[in-house]
C-alpha cells in the first residue's frame, strides 16, 4: 500500500487520515502528536514522537474513525525473542 508511514510499531495510512487529531487526544502516553507533514489532501498527519514510550494500548487505532492507524501487537516468542507482529503489507491486506 502506498503512503504508509510510521515506526516499527505504528503504521499510519496517509491516504486515509483526515487530520482530525483524535488519535492525539486519546494517547495517554502523550506521544502521538500532529506533525508538520501533510498528506496529498492537505491534512496534517500524526506521528509518534517517542515509540519507546508507547504502551501499546491501541487506543489511537481503536479511536481513529478512518481506520488509518495500525499498532503492531508485540509478542514474546517461545525463545524469548520479541515478535513485532504483522508487517505493513499485512496491514494493507486486513479487512476494512
Ligand atoms: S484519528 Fe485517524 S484520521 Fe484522525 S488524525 Fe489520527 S490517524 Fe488521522
Ligand atoms: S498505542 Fe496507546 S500509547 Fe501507543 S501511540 Fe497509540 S494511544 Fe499512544
Amino acid at each position: 500500500m502506498e503512503d504508509m508511514s510510521g515506526d516499527s510499531k505504528h503504521y499510519i495510512d496517509e491516504t486515509l487520515c483526515k487530520g482530525c487529531g483524535l488519535c492525539v487526544d486519546v494517547c495517554a502516553a502523550g506521544i502521538m502528536q500532529m506533525s508538520r507533514r501533510r498528506n496529498r489532501k492537505g491534512y496534517r498527519l500524526p506521528a509518534v514522537s517517542d515509540p519507546e514510550k508507547c504502551r501499546r494500548c491501541r487506543m489511537c487505532e481503536f479511536c481513529c474513525p478512518d481506520m488509518a492507524i495500525y499498532v503492531c501487537p508485540e509478542r514474546q516468542t517461545a525463545g524469548g525473542a520479541v515478535d513485532n507482529g504483522p508487517t505493513p503489507s499485512d496491514n494493507a491486506n486486513r479487512p476494512r
